[in-house]
């Protein structure tokens, strides 16, 4: 789009939304609070388009509807997101997988024969995982709000993207631009247990409902310190998830007469071993251009290293600083294994018969489990124990591209949008919807567009997680414009 339809379009739409939302504004409290850290370059609650206020309150109730999975419940955020949707003139069609799990789809089509190569696909989930709630200091879920910030669970995983999308969707319809590719909003359920309602499913029962050349999802992250952002993360690329339970075997019996082959004590001995390895490390592209991209971000020491990761003479050394110095940037070198789960015994008084551990695995991508297991045989060797590969395990992927025109879009607007911070490509440790999607011949991509301290990036899973709405309205602008870059016609 040129740079005047641009401003017509932006212009149009801001009058049309701040028409529309004056009540909703009015009920709510102001984005930025007092104390507040303001990321650098958010604009001020009078400049902001009053959508990313509207979408606000859609995060708000999105929070209120208990999603949490196991059992998910998604049909219920699906018939609210449906709703919206009707407002607005936009048919969507829910995808049924499972009684009382849906998916939504809704499309903005570009012209009467979809080209499914150039579609863009903003997809979210609607389920969230569980919490303790006597560990919170708020109620999960009643999004309560207080010194700028959204208070609940999912209000980052992933109802913020949720709502984003919804909002940068939204945007297109509203401004009636006039599109080169079909823009297609897809809420999907089951992504956190990855179920008989997952993207999985959802791909094999309603593939052509959705299908995509380019899609932006969940998984990058815009990095806030100190107020500033220090850099932009777009994923394109994830690490493979497998569990292997280790199985000790051994001869029961009565425990006032140990025997040496007890499994609880070969079973220890072997996770004690495995908990102390790592595992070689290998450099994708990706990691590669992640480490260079942030090397100048870091100060002079881990600055120093991370450039010299791959030198000949001290590579070993500075692989094992820059490990030392973050789990994230040691799980990104190499397959990590997390035991997580034990059991064992039947009495107190009985040696029992069998013990097991449960390992978590994330491969790199390119990695085999078969070569990582023969690995751990040698370094255990123990006949006693023996390694099983659990059912459900990920699927590599083939990374997304770094030179498709929707990459170049992403990193044009968030430069622009954020003061000219970097950005960086990211293979990210856990897993998302992408990896299906990428199995499809998506360029997936992955990007929560609002600017989040470390502090809010740990709470994603936890206690108290919260959205900073000067960020979320932020995050929702960038994301209309990047949606709004890449769709609407020129
Ligand atoms: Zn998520």
């Amino acid at each position: 789009m040129n740079r005047m339809r641009m401003i017509k379009v932006l212009t149009c739409l801001a009058g049309l939304i701040f028409a529309a939302t004056l009540p909703l504004m009015a009920q709510l409290p102001p984005a930025v609070g007092p104390g507040l850290p303001v990321p650098a370059n958010t604009p001020k609650p009078a400049e902001t388009p009053s959508l990313a206020n509207e979408a606000v309150g859609w995060l708000a109730d999105l929070v209120r509807i208990n999603t949490t999975n196991p059992p998910g419940n998604e049909q219920v955020a699906a018939k609210y997101v449906a709703r919206i949707l009707l407002k607005e003139g936009i048919p969507s069609e829910y995808l049924d997988l499972t009684p009382g799990r849906t998916a939504l789809v809704a499309r903005l089509r570009s012209s009467a024969v979809a080209d499914p190569s150039r579609a863009l696909l903003l997809v979210a989930h609607m389920d969230v995982v569980g919490v303790d709630p006597t560990k919170w200091t708020v109620d999960p879920f009643s999004a309560v709000m207080k010194s700028g910030y959204l208070y609940g669970r999912g209000a980052l995983d992933d109802k913020g993207m949720l709502a984003a999308n919804l909002a940068a969707f939204i945007a297109l319809k509203r401004s009636k631009a006039r599109l080169n590719r079909d823009v297609i909003f897809l809420a999907t359920a089951d992504e956190e247990q990855g179920g008989d309602a997952s993207i999985k499913i959802l791909i094999a029962k309603y593939w052509n409902k959705f299908a995509a050349g380019y899609a932006l999802n969940e998984g990058g992250e815009v990095f806030l310190k100190n107020g500033k952002v220090q850099y932009v993360a777009v994923q394109a690329s994830e690490k493979v998830a497998v569990n292997v339970a280790v199985i000790a075997r051994g001869t029961s019996g009565h425990a006032s007469r140990p025997t040496k082959d007890n499994a609880v004590v070969h079973l220890a001995e072997a996770v004690a071993k495995i908990g102390a390895y790592s595992a070689p490390v290998h450099f994708t592209t990706i990691v590669r251009r992640y480490f260079e991209g942030l090397a100048p971000l870091e100060d002079d020491e881990i600055g120093k290293w991370m450039r010299s990761l791959d030198a000949p003479d001290r590579g070993e050394h500075a692989q094992r600083v820059i490990s030392d110095a973050n789990p994230l940037w040691n799980s990104m070198m190499r397959d990590s294994i997390a035991p997580t789960m034990l059991s064992a015994g039947v009495r107190v008084n009985v040696i029992p018969a069998e013990a097991r551990a449960n390992l978590n695995i994330r491969l790199l991508p390119g990695d085999t489990i078969d070569a990582l297991l023969v690995d751990l045989t040698k370094l255990v060797n123990d006949p006693q124990i023996h390694f099983e590969l659990q059912p459900d395990a990920g699927l590599a992927a083939p990374p997304s591209s770094l030179e498709s025109d929707f990459y170049a879009t992403i990193t044009r607007v968030v430069t622009q949008e954020f003061g000219g911070a970097p950005v960086l490509p990211f293979q990210s440790t856990g897993a998302t919807d992408s990896a299906q999607l990428r199995l499809h011949n998506v360029q997936a991509y992955g990007l929560m567009p609002a600017p989040l301290e470390e502090e809010d990036f740990r709470r994603m899973h936890g206690d108290d997680e919260r959205m900073p709405l000067a960020s979320f309205t932020k995050g929702v602008n960038v994301l209309t414009k990047i949606v709004t870059e890449f769709a609407a016609s020129k």
